[in-house]
Formats: structure tokens, C-alpha cells, sequence
């Protein structure tokens, strides 16, 4: 796939401005009617989707060169998916699958990724982590626990706690929860420890896209030789990459679930019981990769035909198929636990600001998207901001610093912990 391939997209992009809203049925009041972070920013057209089409189509027809200000306009994105999601209320096109494309065509250019990318790019490389840690040291957030190696045995499930849930030691604890409760509800579950490698979803998001296939082509093959029925993972990254671009790269023998999903299975199947009130007003942020990026794609190769239609026909995707159930229920069936909700939720969710590979070239951009999230957190009178993916997680942690506090930031699973 190219740019040119899109270029019907390009041209006929009604530059209706659906993609920097959210849809007027959804909205909710005028200050949190917008969705697409990197405007809400910048504030100039360029930095919306509908500007950065146009900015696609001039590249691909040379009347414009691929400067720092180019860049810095197709960098400036979360990926947060919002924009695809409204856009086909109007139209039947893939922004996403566009944004997406404008970076590869930066990296086929010799220009992208952009150097407060490589860090995590070169350690991915090296270490199979973003982090700059060793590959080594990967299984030590589980080296006290008593659990299954699949490198060695046999087992169901495999438990991927993925590069940050491994590495950083204020987040460790989700994943060493996450495999008590599955262990403690008779889960045939293990781990793969120092041999778990990136999912690469860091890679595919600053358009590397060749890299990104020798990873998840490795993984794969690893997946399938393991010969588990069910992948299940803390980090909506992880999840939303295995779910959505995974598939496109080879035959997956397994399914792949977030463990939300799994843990509101568990609850209701009287697996998991609760046996402390936690009386706490909470309110829930959807990370964009579980929720709009988790929903399964339609790995359309068609044409456009007459008027633009797609031959053979594709179905659409509107984000509503993301995991947005689960983590609800689960707060809901928590002792004590009150759910209020924001303005913006579900696929018409604002994103944390992470995403896309932000908070590394532009991490000043990404604080302040988490403040705003943060902001209409506070709105709702919660007293938590509970979400469950890392990169979120400690995104909103900044921008709760930056907006002084007065609310937690939490994962779903700390929270789980309290009523257990
Ligand atoms: S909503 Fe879609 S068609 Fe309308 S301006 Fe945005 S990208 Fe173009
Ligand atoms: S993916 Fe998100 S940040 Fe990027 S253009 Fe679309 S709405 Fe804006």
C-alpha cells in the first residue's frame, strides 16, 4: 500500500470538519465538543485530519516538500482514531489508515521517525523493549511468583504483561495482580518471561512498517508454536495492535482478549467474589486502543469504483466495538464503587495524549491533552480517574500533576485489588 492508493480519499474529502468533532448527537457541551487533540493544540486546520489529507495529497502530487513544519504536522497526531470514527458519519473513507500512511511515506523518505523517536526505536531493536532496559531483565517483575513458564510446559493461556507492565516499577504491580486473579480463579495461565518481546506497536506508529512486520511475524510464529487457545494482555497497545494489525500479518492460532474482558467473565461466571466495600466515586477513561483501535478491522483490498464505492463492498468500522462494556461492569459490580461518566466516552472518547508516539517527540503536547482529560475527570466530582493501559495511565498521572492534583489516577486492577 501508498499514499496513491488513497488518493480518491484525498480528493474527495468533503472537508465537512465531521473529523474534528464529536458527533453532534454525542456532544455534550460546547467545551468538550471537540475530539481531535492535535487541533484542539494547535489550533490551525493543518493539524486536523482534513488538513493533513491535504497535505498528503500535495506530497504525493510534488507541490510541496517534506520540510520540519511537514513533520512536525504529521507527528503531531496521537493516533488516537477519533477523526476515522466521525469521518464515516459522512463518508466512507479510513483517515486512520491514512495517517498511517503519510509516516510510512515520511520513513520510505529518509525522514521519519523523528529523533525524539529513536531511543525507544533503536531499543526495540536491541533490547526488544522501548525502554533501554535489558532483554534480560524482562521476566523480573514475576521472578517471586509461582507461576507457569511456557517456554517450558504447556498451558492455555498465556499471560503477556507486554514492555511497560514489565519494566516500570510503579506499574509492575498490575500485571503481577492481573495473574494472581486469573491463577486464583483455576486459569491454566503462564508466562514467557525474559523470551516476551515487544509487540511493536511503538515501530508501526512512527511508520516503520517494515520493522514492525519482522516483529509481529516473529510473534506470531511464537504465539502459534506455544499452541495456547487465548492471549491475554493488561496493555491496551499491546491489545489493540494484536487485534487490529496482527491479523494482516499472519494466521493467528489463538484469540486475544484484554483482561478486562476476562475479568468481567470471571465475575460473571462467580469466579472472582468481592469481599470488601470500596466506597469511592470513580470515573472511567476509555484508552483509544482498546476502544476505537480494539475494535476487529475489516482487512478490506478492494478498489474504488464509480461515485467512490468500494468494490467488492467493506464493512465500516465505527469504533462502537471496542472494549467499553467490561471495564464498566467490572466498576459496577465492585462493592461501594460509584460510576459517573464524562462528556466524551466510548468511541467519542478523548484521548490521554500519549499515543502515536507524542509523548516522546512532543511530550508537552501529550501533558496537556492528559490535563484536559483530567479536567473533565474532575468535572464529574469523581474522586478517581480509573483506566487500564499504561501509556494512559501514567499520561493522566502528568496531567494530573500539571492541573495540581485533586484527583487519582489509577488502573482498574488497583482498584480491584482494594475490594479483594
Ligand atoms: S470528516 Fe472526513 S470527509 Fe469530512 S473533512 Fe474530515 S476527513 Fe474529510
Ligand atoms: S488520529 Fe486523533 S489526533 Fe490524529 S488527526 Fe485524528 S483525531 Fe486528531
Amino acid at each position: 500500500m501508498s499514499l496513491e492508493k488513497y488518493t480518491w480519499d484525498l480528493v474527495n474529502c468533503e472537508r465537512c470538519s465531521m473529523c474534528k468533532w464529536v458527533h453532534p448527537w454525542s456532544v455534550q457541551s460546547k467545551e468538550r465538543a471537540m475530539i481531535c487533540p492535535s487541533l484542539k493544540k494547535y489550533l490551525y486546520d493543518a493539524y486536523s485530519v482534513q488538513g493533513r489529507f491535504d497535505l498528503a495529497r500535495a506530497l504525493t502530487e510534488g507541490e510541496v516538500e517534506l520540510t520540519d513544519k511537514a513533520l512536525e504536522v504529521i507527528y503531531t497526531c496521537t493516533l488516537c482514531g477519533a477523526c476515522d470514527v466521525t469521518c464515516k458519519f459522512t463518508r466512507d473513507m479510513e483517515p486512520l489508515e491514512i495517517l498511517h500512511e503519510l509516516r510510512k511515506y515520511c520513513v520510505e523518505q529518509g525522514k521519519g521517525p523523528l529523533p525524539g523517536h529513536m531511543p525507544a526505536v533503536d531499543s526495540i531493536k536491541k533490547n526488544n523493549n522501548p525502554w533501554l532496559q535489558p532483554a534480560t531483565r524482562r521476566g523480573h517483575w514475576a521472578r517471586k511468583l509461582n507461576v507457569k513458564d511456557l517456554n517450558k510446559e504447556k498451558g492455555d493461556v498465556l499471560y503477556f504483561a507486554g514492555c511497560t507492565y514489565s519494566y516500570n516499577a510503579n506499574l509492575q504491580n498490575v500485571a503481577r495482580t492481573t495473574l494472581g486473579l486469573l491463577q486464583n480463579a483455576g486459569v491454566d495461565v503462564g508466562i514467557l518471561g525474559a523470551n516476551e518481546r515487544c509487540c511493536a506497536s511503538p515501530v508501526v506508529k512512527v511508520g516503520m512498517f517494515e520493522m514492525f512486520q519482522e516483529h509481529a511475524r516473529n510473534n506470531i510464529e511464537l504465539f502459534n508454536s506455544l499452541g495456547v487457545k487465548t492471549i491475554i494482555t493488561s496493555c491496551a497497545g499491546c491489545y489493540g495492535v494484536f487485534k487490529s494489525q496482527y491479523p494482516a500479518i499472519g494466521k493467528m492460532d489463538f484469540e486475544v482478549k484484554h483482561s478486562m474482558e476476562y475479568i468481567d467473565q470471571m465475575i460473571l461466571d462467580g469466579k472472582l467474589k468481592f469481599t470488601k466495600e470500596v466506597p469511592l466515586k470513580v470515573t472511567w477513561h476509555d484508552p483509544c486502543h482498546a476502544g476505537r483501535g480494539g475494535e476487529p478491522q475489516d482487512l478490506w483490498e478492494g478498489v474504488r469504483v464509480k461515485w467512490g464505492l468500494s468494490d467488492p463492498p467493506r464493512q465500516r468500522n465505527y469504533g462502537t466495538h471496542g472494549v467499553y462494556d467490561p471495564p464498566r461492569n467490572i466498576l459496577k459490580a465492585i462493592p461501594g464503587v460509584e460510576l459517573i461518566e464524562m462528556e466524551r466516552i466510548r468511541e467519542f472518547s478523548w484521548c490521554c495524549g500519549a499515543g502515536g508516539g507524542a509523548k516522546s517527540a512532543f511530550p508537552e503536547f501529550a501533558v496537556e491533552t492528559a490535563k484536559e482529560r483530567v479536567q473533565e475527570a474532575k468535572q464529574t466530582g469523581a474522586s478517581a480517574l480509573i483506566t487500564s493501559c499504561p501509556w494512559c495511565e501514567s499520561n493522566l498521572q502528568d496531567g494530573a500533576i500539571a492541573d495540581s492534583g485533586g484527583i487519582e489516577v489509577m488502573s482498574l486492577v488497583e482498584l480491584l485489588e482494594k475490594a479483594l
